[in-house]
């Protein structure tokens, strides 16, 4: 079964090819170019996108919960609500991310992310499953429930990684007793071990890159900074992050959590290759503004911001927020809005806003081989979109998921 995307600019995202056509058999692209370069074998299915951009779809590294579902929720119809609630965000597949509770209730999680995994979803294909905790820094607990937050022990965490092969992301403070072991066995394993709500110092995190530690979970949040010990500066996570190669990272860019400033510092000190951006979304994504309940606190979800933030209109940002507005607690942002917002505040233009949450995050995660760009061979991950980044159609692995008519 052959089906043609006809009429787009594609962003492949390593280069822009206008009046493009993707032709797509079964599952992959078996072709893309120029439209009078493609062959089109007869009796495709033709879908002319009227000059919208043809981007591979957006994938989505860490997210709590959407549209109503929550990964701690632990049931399928929860996963089952987000793998079709992202697709109209433009999410071809995602990493359903856990947070700090009891292990019970995070192994529960894991093991419905895995039956789930198991079905035929007509959505989002789930890539596996992201240990978001509970191994923390209490100073740096950001919106992570402190009652479950504990230390790396191997007999807590080795039988979970032989029963549950599909966890590819772990984060973790590198600076807890045990948590230098744990990143060593994660690379074993080939485990994505990232440095996540830590107070750790330079040298700590020299020590973690020594260990196994490749990235840094959403920076800024959840991380030290720059502290002085009598006369002298200590660089924190933020100042490590920014400075070593060897890490990549993560920006939540719902147009909160960051102001556009410190995502232009990023881009500037990091590179566009080493940076993607991720949602942290939870349930309430995608649903409006409210009171919500995440991982056992009280959640709030509204538009307000300071006057002092960089940016005065938020039309369709809303975040979440501790109860007392004390911290972000997640956020209620969409892959298209972060998309939308880099383009908006930052001024990137569309083709590195679109590599940020394409081939950036495939390759970090070690799927780039399959998913992440427009090329052949590839899994016909697909998202069709305006210059508005207002999504019209999502294609995950061949299948329409999503259109908007
Ligand atoms: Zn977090």
């Amino acid at each position: 079964m052959f089906t043609v995307l006809l009429n787009g600019k594609i962003i492949t995202p390593f280069r822009r090819i206008d009046r493009g056509a993707v032709l797509i058999e079964n599952d992959h692209i078996k072709e893309f170019g120029a439209m009078d370069k493609v062959t089109i074998p007869e009796g495709s299915r033709l879908i002319d996108v009227g000059g919208a951009f043809i981007s591979p779809g957006f994938i989505d590294l860490h997210l709590h919960g959407a549209w109503g579902g929550d990964v701690m929720g632990a049931t399928t119809a929860d996963l089952l609500r987000m793998a079709q609630g992202v697709v109209k965000g433009g999410v071809t597949s995602f990493l359903p991310t856990t947070l700090s509770g009891p292990l019970p209730d995070i192994v529960k999680a894991v093991d419905c992310i895995g039956r789930a995994m198991r079905m035929d979803i007509h959505g989002a294909k789930i890539l596996g499953a992201h240990l978001e905790g509970p191994y923390f820094s209490l100073e740096q607990k950001g919106a992570q429930n402190p009652l479950y937050i504990i230390n790396p022990k191997p007999e807590d965490y080795l039988p979970l990684f032989d029963k549950y092969p599909f966890i590819i992301r772990v984060s973790a403070a590198p600076e807890l007793d045990g948590a230098l072991e744990l990143g060593q066995e994660l690379k074993r394993r080939g485990i994505v071990a990232s440095i996540a709500h830590s107070n750790a110092s330079y040298q700590e995190v020299l020590q973690a890159i020594e260990h196994g530690y490749t990235h840094a979970t959403h920076i800024f949040s959840g991380m030290s900074t720059i502290k002085r010990v009598d006369a002298y500066r200590v660089a924190g996570v933020v100042e490590s992050v920014l400075v070593l190669d060897e890490l990549t990272t993560e920006m939540i860019a719902d147009g909160h959590h960051l102001p556009p400033s410190l995502m232009k510092l990023v881009l500037k000190t990091k590179g566009i290759d080493k940076v993607c951006l991720v949602t942290d979304s939870m349930k309430a994504a995608g649903l409006g503004p409210g009171r919500y309940e995440l991982g056992g606190l009280d959640v709030l979800i509204e538009s307000a911001i300071p006057e002092v933030f960089e940016i005065s209109t938020q039309e369709r940002n809303y975040v979440a927020k501790l109860a007392d507005r004390s911290a972000f607690a997640s956020s209620v942002a969409t892959m298209d809005q972060l998309v939308r917002n880099m383009v908006k505040h930052v001024g990137l233009n569309i083709v590195d806003a679109v590599k940020l949450v394409t081939c950036n995050p495939a390759r970090m995660q070690g799927i780039d081989h399959e998913r992440g760009a427009i090329a052949e061979g590839m899994k016909a991950d697909i998202t069709v979109f305006d210059e508005n980044v207002d999504i019209h159609l999502t294609m995950a692995e061949g299948e329409i998921v999503y259109q908007n008519d």
